[in-house]
């Protein structure tokens, strides 16, 4: 069998015995593969780094049969993880995403979308505090859970009743609008809807399961965080770290996976100290 070359995130590894790890790669040609590799934990192996959770990387591996484990002929370290200032949020809003991608992602099917997406979040999370492009941790998440759902096939309806069709959203959002009324819990018009994934209106809300009080503007912004465009969400960062958002998206992953995540009560802290800290 020919081998396979590829870029490559090491999503987990397993130790398989004193000197081999079994790992779970999300590769950029052939989707998530479950590989061996043989003597990476000697101490001088080829693998070095390469093989360390959320490294990118370029590999080589030589597929098997289904339902056996792929091997790791070959891999190159191109980037370690390394969130900025060492930040226990972004390290464990690494170990968030990676928990997402084995979850949602089957074994030996490309999505290459999704890869570029996993390659750029990442990449947000290690930019330095210094730098014009840092955004806070729990947009960026948020960013890439909108993203991913919609790469997915389960991109939110974010602009009518999915009960009665009726428009429940301008499409404009006004510049002057200001963060505080994203949540409309009192007598907010609008509903999202968790079994339907979709926004619905006051008067289809009753029938439609779960349901969170929503805004117009959380809509929008909300929007702004799915749609492919990679600069408006940036100008929006601050929106995103609302916990209305946080809220949905933990009940919105049950309502997908049918399990929570292991890694939700540490987003939900990390979000709540983010808020405490920009006096939220
Ligand atoms: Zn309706």
């Amino acid at each position: 069998m020919s081998s396979e070359k590829t870029l490559a995130i090491v999503l987990r590894v397993v130790d398989f015995s004193e000197t081999s790890v079994v790992l779970s790669l999300f590769t950029d040609t052939y989707g998530k593969i479950n590989a061996l590799a043989k003597g990476a934990r000697r101490p001088k192996s080829s693998f070095y780094g390469a093989v360390d959770i959320l490294s990118l990387s370029q590999v080589i591996f030589l597929p098997r049969r289904s339902g056996t484990l792929d091997l790791l002929t070959e891999a190159k370290l191109v980037r370690r993880y390394r969130p900025c200032q060492w930040s226990l949020a972004r390290l464990y809003a690494g170990y968030y995403v990676a928990e997402l991608l084995t979850d949602l992602t089957e074994p030996h099917q490309a999505q290459p979308g999704l890869f570029r997406l996993a390659v750029d979040t990442l990449s947000d999370f290690q930019t330095p505090e210094t730098s014009f492009a840092y955004q806070p941790v729990t947009a960026i998440v948020l960013r890439f859970e909108m993203r991913a759902l919609a790469l997915l096939g389960h991109g939110l309806g974010l602009t009518h009743c999915s009960g009665c069709d009726k428009p429940l959203v301008a499409d404009a959002l006004a510049p002057t609008d200001s963060i505080e009324h994203l949540s409309n819990r009192r007598n907010g018009k609008l509903f999202f809807s968790l079994s339907d994934t979709s926004l619905v209106c006051r008067d289809c809300c009753q029938e439609r399961g779960r349901v969170i009080g929503f805004s117009e503007r959380a809509a929008q912004v909300l929007r702004i965080y799915q749609d492919e465009n990679d600069e408006a969400w940036r100008h929006h960062a601050s929106w995103g770290t609302h916990p209305v958002f946080r809220q949905m998206m933990d009940y919105q992953w049950l309502e997908i996976l049918n399990r929570p995540l292991h890694l939700t009560p540490a987003i939900r802290q990390m979000a709540k100290k983010q808020r405490r800290a920009v006096g939220g």
